[in-house]
């Protein structure tokens, strides 16, 4: 029963009625028996810093960011968390003490997914396909857990060199995909990521064009996407026998991630999965 005791917490975005983290971390905060409740707000772009402020002062307990505002809220906030810092884009802020702290639980949630997985990433080289928000978290996870080299791959190949360039230099390589440097690099490649909408539901159909014979017969193969749970481009992978890594461990562990910021226990990922699989229809 929701009470004034009951702490609150909710996820923006534009539009918002798709997303599955209400129904995520209500099982969640039900599994535990914590006295909190997670509701979705469809908050345009020009609303953004008012409705920030309004939740703030209305004392909710955090919030997580999606499309279009996980750069927008930046300036609405008092500090960022490493994760969010590196990346440049907040999924959750944490309220507390009177501050909203900015935290990026992509990062963590992709890292430990693959962990999860049984994917170790100390040593390993690694291949992105796409330049966008997504591989930004993906590229930090792999540097910061000690990759040997992170390659990036864009269908343009300026914006690929542009993505490297907000990095470290040295540590992440662009190249135009496809083409020779990163046919060179699938070769050597352990860990491929498509970090692209392609295959994405409704356009589930859609097929990543990767020269699967250029590709490293070891890697292991892994999709963002959680809908479908298995992409085309998944099943390609295992048809070839690489093991895969689908886009839902990630979604759960981001989940979990901020859950822990907002209630400071660990997160009861059984619950959170069930969700999600219900959530999905399987
Ligand atoms: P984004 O910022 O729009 O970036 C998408 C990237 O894909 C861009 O580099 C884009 O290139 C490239 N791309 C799009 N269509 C392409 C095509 N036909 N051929 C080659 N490249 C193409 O999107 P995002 O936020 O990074 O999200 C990417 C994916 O990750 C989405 O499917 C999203 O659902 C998923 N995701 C999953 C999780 C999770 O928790 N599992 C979390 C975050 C994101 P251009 O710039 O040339 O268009």
């Amino acid at each position: 029963m929701i009470t004034g005791k009951t702490k609150v917490a909710a996820v923006i975005g534009w539009p918002v009625e798709h997303s599955l983290s209400p129904a995520i971390h209500n099982a969640a905060f039900a599994a535990a028996g914590l006295d909190y409740v997670y509701i979705p707000l469809a908050v345009p772009p020009g609303a953004l810093a008012a409705a920030v402020a309004g939740l703030r002062a209305a004392g909710f307990v955090g919030i997580n960011a999606t499309l279009p505002h996980k750069v927008a809220i930046v300036p609405c906030l008092d500090a960022l968390d490493r994760s969010a810092e590196l990346i440049g884009a907040v999924n959750t802020v944490v309220f507390a003490d009177g501050r909203a702290i900015g935290h990026n639980t992509d990062l963590a949630g992709f890292v430990n997914s693959l962990s999860a997985a049984g994917v170790a990433i100390a040593g390993r080289r690694t291949v992105l396909l796409g330049a966008g928000g997504a591989a930004r978290a993906v590229a930090w996870g792999f540097l910061e857990h000690g990759a040997a080299a992170v390659t990036v791959g864009a269908r343009d190949a300026a914006k690929a060199a542009a993505f490297a360039a907000t990095f470290p230099a040295g540590a992440v390589t662009g190249c135009g995909w496809p083409g020779e440097a990163f046919a060179a690099a699938l070769g050597d490649c352990d860990i491929l990521v498509n970090c692209t909408p392609l295959g994405m539901h409704p356009r589930s159909n859609e097929e990543v064009p990767l020269d699967w014979a250029a590709l490293n017969p070891g890697a292991a193969v892994c999709d963002l996407i959680y809908t479908p749970p298995l992409t085309t481009f998944l099943a390609r992978a295992r048809e070839r026998g690489h093991l895969t890594v689908g886009g839902a461990g990630m979604l759960i562990e981001q989940g979990a991630a901020a859950y822990t910021l907002w209630t400071g226990v660990e997160a009861p990922r059984e619950a959170m999965r069930a969700a999600l699989d219900k959530g999905l229809g399987k």
